[in-house]
């Protein structure tokens, strides 16, 4: 099997802009009523990510900067920045919040970073069908407000809905609290349409419908700029938190395979083996975590209360607290979901790193298998998700790092027993998801971006394509 660990940042990468064209971009942006961002001090936020969580990417990130950033206030702005770069050959990479796990929006080669800090607008919501049109950097935990104001909500939410911004989500993420039910974010039916800046000396705004997004979901702002998104949204539903403690390791799963497979309304639903739970910060009036007991956490619609608490009894779980989303203190639970149970681990225990798994079924034989060969080195973090039409348990597993060669032959063993591997110790797009090269992607690159001066370096199958300058 091959290395799924780089060793090195992918090539070709172009040469940072040199100062004098930086000077001319930084004169066009001034003359379009904006403030460029220079300098060690003001570019410092505009750098880094959550790829610290890996000691893979962490020596190859750690340090790289953009040379120029600047904030549009408008979508008008945003095309004159995306006409300054083209027209002084400067790359420029996108930025949302900065909450990427792999360097997604760390720029690899210097050039502009774009924040479009101005465009936080909820521009429609539909009464009837829930669909909404909202802004490239609307706050997730905004958008989320608004729809409930109007008995919506996002169908999906990474456990950063506090922080991140909704493009970055899309361009940058892939599922999290609602997969349960919504399954992953490129799954058909989410995104019903884009707005989107070429990168042009004349750009053009195009709508996009939804089988043209598709290409640009998940692409990591490598193939335009998207300005607004038309997604679809579910009926809010007033998410109850539930944790629940299992002795036995085998009746936790069993419960986490079991509950999906009911009719009772659940919004997520995260396992997690006993020596994770002392590490993380359980809600207020929630028991504080023991390492001898496993913990199921579930969000559940209040009508599949009642039905839970007659259920949990008998797949052998004992409910330790519940109460409200949105009404306890502390922690919310879903703050101890998807990555950021990896992040509250890594504050306690910074030896930790992480991998995503999709498992195959059935799920105990591989979780076994893996414990059999790789003992405490792995701690189990599972998330139910709806993957290809079924109920899958995802496995977001806490790794002690024993250095890359360690980590590549974890990742083939898991690979060999019939994981799907969501690497996140890898830069490109193509690492980062199932390893193979969309070809809408790399042809919508081709369309919205022919100089190549998004996001350089992150979609392989750009400079794989057979056109590509040798
Ligand atoms: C603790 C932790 C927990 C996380 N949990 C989850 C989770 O549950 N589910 C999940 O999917 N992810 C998760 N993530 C990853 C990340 O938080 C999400 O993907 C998040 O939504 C990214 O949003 P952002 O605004 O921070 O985007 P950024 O990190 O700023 O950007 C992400 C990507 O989007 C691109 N981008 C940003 N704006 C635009 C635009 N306007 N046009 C085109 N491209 C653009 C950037 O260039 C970059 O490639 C987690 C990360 C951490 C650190």
């Amino acid at each position: 099997m091959g290395s799924h660990l780089p060793q090195a940042l992918p090539a070709p990468l172009p040469p940072p802009a040199d100062p004098q064209r930086l000077d001319a971009l930084a004169a066009d942006l001034r003359a379009a009523g904006m403030e460029p961002l220079r300098g060690a001090g003001p570019l410092a936020g505009l750098a880094a990510d959550g790829f610290v969580y890996s000691p893979v990417l962490q020596p190859l990130l750690q340090g790289l900067a953009p040379q120029l950033g600047v904030r549009a206030q408008s979508t008008e702005q945003v095309r004159q920045v995306a006409a300054a770069c083209a027209r002084h050959g400067v790359s420029l990479t996108l930025r949302g919040a900065g909450t990427g796990n792999y360097g997604q929006a760390v720029p690899l080669a210097g050039g502009l970073v774009l924040e479009l800090s101005g465009l936080t607008r909820l521009r429609s919501l539909d009464p009837h069908t829930g669909v909404f049109t909202a802004e490239a950097a609307m706050p997730l935990a905004e958008l989320e407000q608004r729809l409930q104001a109007q008995g919506r909500e996002p169908r999906l939410l990474p456990s950063t809905v506090r922080s991140a911004s909704l493009a970055g989500y899309v361009a940058g993420g892939s599922s999290g609290i609602g997969s349960l039910r919504w399954g992953f974010l490129r799954d058909p039916g989410h995104l019903l349409g884009l707005e989107l800046v070429t990168l042009e000396p004349e750009p053009r705004l195009l709508q996009l419908d939804a089988a043209a997004a598709a290409a640009i979901n998940h692409a990591y702002g490598c193939n335009g700029i998207i300005t607004a998104l038309t997604m679809a949204s579910a009926a809010a539903v007033p998410w109850w938190q539930l944790v629940v403690a299992f002795e036995r390791w085998d009746d936790a799963l069993a419960a986490a395979q079991r509950l999906p497979a009911t009719a009772l309304l659940l919004q997520s639903l995260c396992v997690l083996e006993g020596p994770i739970t002392p590490l993380l910060p359980w809600p207020q009036g929630c028991p504080a975590g023991m390492a001898g007991q496993h913990r199921l956490l579930l969000l559940a619609a209040p009508d599949a209360l009642p039905a839970l608490g007659a259920l949990l009894p008998a797949l052998g779980g004992t409910l330790l607290w519940q109460a409200p989303q949105g009404e306890s203190r502390g922690v919310p639970l879903r703050e101890l979901t998807w990555n950021h149970t990896t992040l509250h681990a890594r504050a306690q225990e910074p030896g930790f790193t992480y991998l995503q798994l999709l498992l195959p079924q059935p799920e105990g034989a591989a979780l076994a298998a893996l414990r059999q060969r790789w003992g405490a080195d792995l701690l189990w973090h599972l998330e139910g998700v709806r993957g290809f039409g079924q109920q899958r348990l995802a496995c977001l597993p806490l790794v002690r790092w024993r250095g890359r060669e360690a980590l590549q032959q974890l990742i083939d063993h898991a690979l060999e027993l019939g994981c799907l591997l969501f690497n996140p110790h890898a830069i490109t797009v193509e690492e980062g998801g199932l390893g193979v090269v969309d070809a809408d992607q790399v042809a919508a690159k081709a369309a919205y971006d022919p100089a190549g001066l998004l996001n350089p370096g992150k979609l392989r199958g750009w400079w794989e394509r057979p056109q590509a300058p040798g």
